[in-house]
């Protein structure tokens, strides 16, 4: 698929969300449409060309290749809780994920706010698993500390940023340790040596570069691992479950109910009774369109970045 071609159907909106997540309130994202579907495009704003390339990559996978075998026709998520602190806006969230088992909180800038939001989930949801997200903000020290004071978890995904301080941390306490940023932030994700260092992987389907790149990382590492969302519409959602599904054996609970966070989308895929259902969406764009001056900037941002594409 050359430029012009996803030029020719791109769309560009704007996605609000319902709380603040990772410091950005709305989700600005690129689709085009290929001759196997749509294809989304959305890494964050600030990230460079460089760094986007492997999101193309899987944009363009999505709408130029055939679907690969898929195990099964739905996927069981996990409700996502941003860092609140409001105990009636997580009650909200926790409602906005109706049947699910697992609750992954976002943690990681104040402790004691940090414990209060998992003890008040775990009230809420007694019988959920809680799995807790760092997004590599604590020193081994403040992991040691908090995962100390929360009782049994499922794992800490991402607990520190290095793999030096994972590793120590690792030595350190008798807690699953999930690996997110450190594969999918990687200048060589293949090249990482995660051994004895995580015990389990994330996929995030776009920063790794599309189903069949996930795929063959999955292989390489070894570690069995959870499939979850770069925050993306229901296009790109649709397209993480889709990886999901192609994994003959899948243990856990996917990070793919995150269009729960959003106010508008432009397709909709419900999480029913705590699973979500692969679809074949077609888009809806009314009223989320982003202005000319949006548009261009992610027209260009597409020619930069398809420049650089292997
Ligand atoms: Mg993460």
């Amino acid at each position: 698929m050359i430029a012009q071609q996803i030029l020719d159907s791109l769309r560009v909106v704007k996605l609000p969300m319902k709380n603040e997540f990772r410091e950005i309130n709305f989700r600005e994202v690129a689709l085009f449409k290929g001759e196997f579907g749509w294809g989304e495009f959305s890494p964050f704003l600030e990230y460079s060309d460089s760094e986007c390339v492997p999101w193309l990559a899987c944009a363009l996978e999505s709408a130029t290749q055939p679907r690969p075998h898929l195990f099964r026709n739905e996927v069981s998520v996990n409700g996502t809780i941003p860092e609140l602190s409001d105990q009636l806006e997580i009650i909200k969230v926790v409602e906005s994920f109706p049947g699910v088992d697992t609750f992954k909180i976002k943690i990681g800038v104040n402790l004691e706010e940090d414990i209060k939001r998992i003890n008040f989930v775990r009230a809420l949801k007694p019988e959920a698993q809680i799995r807790i997200d760092a997004n590599g903000l604590l020193k081994v020290p403040h992991a040691e500390e908090l995962l100390g004071q929360i009782g049994e978890i499922e794992y800490i995904e991402q607990p520190c940023a290095t793999l030096a301080e994972l590793g120590e941390l690792k030595s350190r306490v008798n807690v699953k340790i999930a690996g997110d940023e450190v594969l999918r932030k990687a200048r060589d994700p293949f090249g990482v040596e995660l051994n004895g260092i995580v015990d389990y992987l994330i996929l995030k389907v776009q920063p790794l570069g599309g189903i069949k790149r996930a795929k063959a990382l999955a292989e390489h590492h070894g570690l069995p691992v959870i499939i979850s969302s770069a925050l993306e519409s229901a296009i790109g959602i649709n397209y993480g479950l889709t990886l999901a599904a192609t994994f003959e054996e899948m243990d856990f609970d996917c990070g793919l109910g995150t269009g729960s966070l959003l106010t508008l989308d432009v397709g909709e895929i419900p999480i029913c009774d705590g699973k979500m259902k692969i679809s074949n969406i077609e888009p809806e764009f009314d009223s989320l369109e982003v202005a000319a001056d949006r548009f261009d900037w992610w027209k260009n941002r597409i020619l930069r970045t398809a420049e650089l594409l292997p």
